[in-house]
Formats: C-alpha cells, sequence, structure tokens
C-alpha cells in the first residue's frame, strides 16, 4: 500500500492569529514530515507570497489557502479557499471588506469587558495582533491570560467571548455565496472548515452544506484538530452524502496553545477523495508543476 500523503491543509501566521511566522511555520512543517502545506490565515492572503516562498526554499509543496468568516443563519461558520491565486482582486477586495468591521467589533468587546471590570482589553488585545486589521478574539483571549483573568485560553473561550458571556459581540461576515464565490472565481476549491464546531441543528447544517453544495463549493473538512476520531467518521459519511472531496488540516495556532501539531493528524479515511487531487495543478513547488527558470527567462 501507498503511504497516505501527509497534508495539512489549515494553520494561521502573526499575519492572522497565528504566533509564528510563516517561514517558522514552513520550517515545522517540513521538520514534522509535512509533504503538502496550505497557510490559511483569516480573511487575508497577506502571507502567502511568503509561506510559498518558505516552502519552495525548503522544497515543500505548497497550496496558497485562506480562511473565511462566513456568516449563516446567524451563526459564524468558516470557510476555507485553497489554491486560490492570492493577486485575484475581487478575493483581495471582499477580504478587506469582510476584515472592515473588525477594529469597531474589538472597540465594541473592550467595552463590553470593561463592564464586567476588566479594562484595557482592546489596547492588551492589540498589542499581540501582528496585523491591527486583523484583531481577533484570539488575541483578546492571550490578553485575558496575561492578565491573570484565565489560565489558558481555552479557558478564555468557555467563560468570554463567546455568545452569552462578557465580551461576546454579534458581527455579520460575508456571506457564504460571496465566500464561495471569491474563491472559486481565484482559481481555488471552497472548503467547509471544522464542520462539528457549529452549534447547528440536523436540519441547519444540511442547509449549510446543500446551499454550499449548489454555491460551488467542492470539499469538507474531514480530519481537523477541531473533531474526535467519531467526527471523523461522522463527517466521511456527509462527504460521501454531498458528493465532496475531503481535507485535512491541523489548525494549528500556536506552540503554546494549539493541541494539534502541523502534520501530526492521522490520514484521512481511504474511500474520501483527498482535495488535493482537485488541486493537483494549483500545487506550487513541485517538479510537475513549477516551470523550469530557463521557460520563465525571455519571456
Ligand atoms: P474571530 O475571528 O475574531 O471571531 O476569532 C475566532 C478565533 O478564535 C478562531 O479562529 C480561533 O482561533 C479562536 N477560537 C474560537 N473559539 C475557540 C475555542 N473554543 N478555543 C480556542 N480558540 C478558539
Ligand atoms: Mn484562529
Ligand atoms: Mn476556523
Ligand atoms: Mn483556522
Amino acid at each position: 500500500m501507498i503511504a497516505p500523503l501527509n497534508a495539512d491543509l489549515h494553520c494561521h501566521s502573526v499575519i492572522s492569529d497565528g504566533t509564528l511566522t510563516p517561514e517558522m511555520l514552513a520550517r515545522r512543517a517540513k521538520a514534522n514530515g509535512v509533504e503538502l502545506w496550505a497557510l490559511t490565515d483569516h480573511d487575508e492572503v497577506g502571507g502567502q507570497q511568503r509561506a510559498a516562498a518558505a516552502a519552495r526554499a525548503i522544497g515543500l509543496p505548497y497550496l496558497s489557502g485562506v480562511e473565511i468568516s462566513v456568516t449563516f443563519i446567524g451563526q459564524t461558520v468558516h470557510i476555507v479557499g485553497l489554491g486560490v491565486d492570492p493577486d485575484d482582486l475581487a478575493l483581495q477586495q471582499g477580504l478587506s471588506r469582510t476584515r472592515g468591521g473588525r477594529g469597531q467589533r474589538a472597540q465594541e468587546m473592550s467595552e463590553d469587558l470593561a463592564r464586567f471590570g476588566i479594562h484595557g482589553a482592546y489596547e492588551g488585545a492589540l498589542k499581540y495582533a501582528g496585523n491591527h486589521e486583523l484583531i481577533s478574539r484570539t488575541h483578546f483571549a492571550r490578553f485575558l491570560v496575561e492578565s491573570g483573568v484565565c489560565r489558558e485560553t481555552n479557558e478564555v473561550f468557555r467563560k468570554y467571548l463567546t455568545e452569552g458571556k462578557p465580551g461576546y459581540v454579534e458581527h455579520r461576515w460575508a456571506s457564504l455565496k460571496d465566500a464561495v464565490r471569491w474563491i472559486r472565481d481565484a482559481g481555488g476549491v471552497a472548503v467547509i472548515a471544522h464542520p462539528a464546531r457549529y452549534k447547528l441543528s440536523a436540519t441547519e447544517e444540511f442547509a449549510l452544506f446543500g446551499e454550499f453544495k449548489s454555491h460551488g463549493g467542492q470539499a469538507v473538512e474531514v480530519v481537523t484538530g477541531s473533531h474526535s476520531a467519531a467526527e471523523y467518521v461522522s463527517y466521511a459519511g456527509t462527504a460521501i452524502e454531498f458528493g465532496l472531496a475531503a481535507s485535512r488540516g491541523s489548525d494549528f495556532h500556536s506552540p503554546d496553545e494549539s493541541h494539534t501539531d502541523l502534520g501530526t493528524l492521522p490520514p484521512l479515511p481511504q474511500h474520501l477523495t483527498p482535495v488535493w487531487e482537485l488541486l493537483a495543478h494549483r500545487i506550487q513547488n513541485t517538479l510537475l508543476n513549477d516551470p523550469a527558470p530557463s521557460a520563465a527567462i525571455g519571456h
């Protein structure tokens, strides 16, 4: 039997809410045995050139990526785009609009936390945001740990920043239809990220998958750092039911916070179509797809 490809197609750098640079992530992926990597920062493709170049320097095959925040029936859902052209103008404009409300939201989160006696959270969170346009709940979580309110970021998300808890502010992100269109029009494949994380009823989840598919979505994360082994099995079934390819990604953010490191997940269930089979022509840094240096000269 051929060993399954160790693909890790979901992680975050300092360009969004990770703590490592794209270069550090590339080296860590390679050291952990990753054979196909994608950096998927939230609502931002600003790290793509660095990630691709760092991967190229160490001979690591690379797919470009992004994770778009979407509001679906009042809830936040994440759609990963793989193999997108990071220079695509419509994608960049869509992402820029999606990022646009984060500053105001962060101010409101900070005001709400102040009502619960936690002061200076906006400034505190901003210190952790490598990209000020991308200030996120993760940066607030780091501030709440730093200031001793919680022991670790997971505890923060149990007690704060989530629906019904201090510091939560409702927010409207991109529509599902737009996110899938931006990804497809930029040459990529749209993937429903970590479906088990959403608090959707069975009917609502069916609607999510159905609408995603009708908009042109093609894949779902089956094996992710956010799923249990039982959830791998259940979303393998969903992939088959909806005729979707399957993706695999750790959703690694930080050596200090993430319980799943790059490249350490189990393989995809064998009967599924791996999403990278739809993206062979978009993989960078492989001998197959890289134009020979001489071919790029003089044209
Ligand atoms: P935002 O896009 O600002 O709403 O922040 C969402 C980010 O918060 C996610 O991408 C995760 O990095 C982090 N996050 C959300 N929920 C949790 C959780 N339960 N535990 C740890 N991190 C979480
Ligand atoms: Mn995140
Ligand atoms: Mn996510
Ligand atoms: Mn993620």
